[in-house]
């Protein structure tokens, strides 16, 4: 199955654990995989406490790691100036997997998935939900 979600672009951080739980509940397996995955190059998929203190931490952790405000050889090729959008998403990577468990997905209390959409516009992202097992 897939979705789609809009996005603000800018480290825009999305909860999407109850769309993926949804997924998980309609397919009916029970023990299995789940591998989540969004088509981009400048997105990224990871799990995270969604405690807004927390994720302004993540957004500044961000900037720290790879500047917006720096120049990247990128942002001469296509005018975009993206170049710290697609760093960003090739280090947290835009796809995940969670082990399916009693037809629930293995989180843990506090663990949420998220969708970051680290380009500099507003996008519209459409996520792959792959579930395996039985
Ligand atoms: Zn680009």
């Amino acid at each position: 199955m897939r979705f789609t979600v809009s996005t603000r672009g800018f480290c825009d951080i999305i909860d999407i654990t109850s769309r993926i739980e949804e997924a998980v509940r309609k397919s009916g397996i029970k023990e299995g995989i789940c591998i989540v995955s969004c088509p981009g190059s400048t997105v990224g998929i990871t799990t995270i406490e969604n405690e807004p203190q927390l994720l302004k931490d993540f957004k500044e952790l961000m900037e720290k790691l790879v500047p917006s405000d720096k120049k990247y050889h990128h942002d001469d090729v296509w005018g975009e100036a993206n170049g710290f959008s697609h760093l960003r998403s090739s280090l947290i990577k835009p796809f995940l997997t969670v082990p399916v468990e009693n037809g629930k997905l293995v989180l843990g209390q506090w663990q949420n998935l998220v969708l970051l959409d680290f380009d500099n516009r507003p996008r519209e992202r459409e996520i792959f939900v792959k579930i395996f097992g039985k």
